[in-house]
């Protein structure tokens, strides 16, 4: 019998092992993959030439032969399933640490206003709990795992407790330039990457590799950050190769533990705990919510709201490059610095001029990183290209001529994004699956819309040529696939009434007190951020919650 059975060992999971084992609770983390510290096991500083592929992309590596995380798109044995006429791609890591070995490392806090969005302008619903209830964990999330960034006293981009950032390199230079001229606010960008040692970790040596995990420790991943000193207490037994199935509960309505499949002989077990807490990514918690049916429960545990599995989010995206010229011909110079942008742009504009509700920011992508297959996306397109001396010089000619923008806005939850189980398919473990659909709004298309309007004259400014004619409306103006960005976000939303919500404002089921979620499951919005230091700091606060109600023998 475990005090704490916590289901996944993500930024949520981890940040919650971390913080119970650190209470003193005996912590028991079921995880459906394989043991990976990148501290030992990442492949940083391997050339491309090392490999026969050159680096380039499998099936469960989409983002690089070399990239951190086991898992992608499609997980043989694990399929899910989309409604017609929907379009949804569900990322899942399979793997100690989840996502966050291979996370662009992007880390914003939400502001004051994100967390009121409809009492802003009457969309979606205002969250029960305000920034600052928050901002104390965001500033020990800042002091533990550390990150960079600078004090722009901006009124909803919160400041953190930063390193000193690193200085913007040649490309993003121009960039910046560009930005200031067009009235587009560009600051230094604020990433989980230590420059200064800090908490027994290296700072960065910028060698740009983040994707495939540091082994100095100098960026956040949740294995060396946060599991391993959690297993330093002695107080967390770590289950790998353990793929939760449903969370079981005694007569009395409560908790009783996790059944899990192991892997590795197939076998059903059962793991007994007095709380449980599910932080298995929001779609997968979701899931195991809707298939933890009983008689009790027969909808699903935490489920009489029918709101489990509702209310899901995904960032909007779309992305444009372009050719700078001025940028050909450059003098060769190690610009590696970390491994993702040193500046990006936060959301700058007043929405009541503008056509569509809540923000965007834009990530800033170019420069001469070590090159892997496939880079440049074929040089034919700079007028260059041929054989021999002529394509060698070419290449050095236009490397690095690249600058590319990625818009990631905030969409409004909708009744046309949901998932449920589908009643006829199972995974090879027998456990059902999710079903999506999904449907964006014009919302989302007007924001993508004057994403790319603001790419276009950026890279116009800079003097490029853009390398895609505009998309129009037919095309939904690029916009991505519902869960493509891979900040999926909702289906146990939390709220004050446990008749439209799931989990109350610690993230306590409403209708099974020692159940709990710690992933992006319980956000009632998204954001014009990135969600993960949010994640981590509602994990630090639902733990620090859960240790207090444990003293006062609540649960
Ligand atoms: C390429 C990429 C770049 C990203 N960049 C950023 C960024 O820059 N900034 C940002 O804020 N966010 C970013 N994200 C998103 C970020 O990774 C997630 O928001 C974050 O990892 C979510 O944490 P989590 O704990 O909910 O889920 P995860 O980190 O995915 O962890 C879930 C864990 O649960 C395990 N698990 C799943 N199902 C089960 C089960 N049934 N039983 C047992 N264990 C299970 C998984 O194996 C996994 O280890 C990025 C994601 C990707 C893929
Ligand atoms: S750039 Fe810095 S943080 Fe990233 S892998 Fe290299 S040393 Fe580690």
């Amino acid at each position: 019998m475990y005090d704490v059975c916590i289901v996944g060992s993500g930024a949520g999971g981890g940040m919650a092992a971390y913080a119970l084992t650190k209470a003193g609770a005996n912590v028991v983390v079921l995880e459906a993959g394989p043991s990976f510290f990148a501290s030992r096991d990442s492949k940083m500083l391997m050339p491309a030439y090392a490999s026969p592929r050159r680096g380039a992309s499998t099936k469960t590596r989409p983002f690089g032969e070399f990239d951190a995380c086991d898992g992608g798109w499609e997980i043989d044995g694990e399929p899910y399933t989309v409604t017609s006429g929907s379009k949804f791609m569900w990322w899942r890591a399979r793997m100690l640490g989840g996502r966050t070995n291979h996370w662009g490392r992007i880390s914003l806090r939400f502001g004051p206003r994100d967390f009121q969005g409809k009492t802003r302008d009457g969309l979606g619903d205002d969250w029960p709990i305000r920034y600052e209830d928050v901002a104390p964990y965001y500033d020990r999330v800042d002091r533990l795992i550390g990150l960079f960034g600078s004090h722009e006293n901006l009124p909803n981009e919160p400041n953190g407790i930063f390193q000193p950032p690193p200085k913007p390199r040649c490309y993003e230079l121009l960039v910046k330039k560009a930005s200031d001229k067009l009235g587009v606010t560009c600051i230094p960008s604020r990433l989980s990457i230590i420059t200064q040692p800090l908490n027994g970790r290296a700072g960065c040596h910028y060698c740009g590799q983040c994707n495939r995990g540091c082994t100095v420790k100098a960026n956040f991943s949740s294995p060396d950050v946060l599991i391993a000193p959690a297993l330093a207490t002695k107080k967390l037994t770590l289950i790998t190769n353990a793929m939760a199935r449903e969370v079981t509960v005694g007569k009395d309505g409560l908790a009783t533990g996790v059944s899990y499949v192991d892997k590795k002989t197939g076998t059903d077990k059962h793991v007994e705990a007095r709380i449980v807490v599910l932080a298995a990514s929001a779609l997968e918690s979701s899931r195991i919510l809707l298939n933890s049916k009983s008689s009790l429960f027969p909808q699903g545990l935490a489920n009489s709201s029918g709101t489990v599995g509702k209310y899901l989010t995904d960032t909007t995206g779309t992305d444009l490059a372009g050719f700078i010229p001025s940028m050909m011909d450059h003098v060769p110079h190690n610009e590696d610095g970390v491994g993702g942008m040193h500046v990006y742009m936060p959301w700058w504009l007043d929405n009541s001029k503008l056509d569509f509700p809540r923000g965007y920011h834009i990530e800033v992508w170019g420069g001469q990183y070590a090159p892997s297959a496939g880079f440049m996306g074929g040089i034919e397109r700079y007028q260059g290209g041929g054989y021999g001396k002529q394509l060698k010089e070419d290449y050095r000619r236009y490397y690095g001529a690249t600058i590319g923008f990625s818009g990631r806005g905030e969409m409004i939850p909708n009744d046309a994004s949901y998932m449920e189980i589908d009643p006829n398919v199972v995974d090879r473990w027998g456990i059902p699956v999710p079903r999506f659909s999904w449907g964006w709004t014009d919302h989302e298309f007007n924001q993508v819309k004057h994403m790319h309007e603001t790419f276009r004259a950026l890279i116009t400014e800079m003097g490029g040529q853009i390398f895609s004619p505009m998309p129009t409306k037919e095309q939904g103006y690029n916009i991505s696939t519902g869960g493509q960005i891979i900040h999926e976000l909702g289906g146990a939303r939390m709220g004050s009434d446990p008749k439209t919500s799931v989990v109350n404002a610690n993230c306590q089921a409403h209708d099974c007190k020692n159940l709990f979620i710690a992933d992006g499951a319980p956000f009632v919005s998204q954001a014009d951020k990135n969600p993960t230091w949010t994640i981590l700091a509602l994990s630090w606060r639902t733990s620090d919650f859960i240790a207090s109600q444990r003293k006062e023998g609540a649960i």
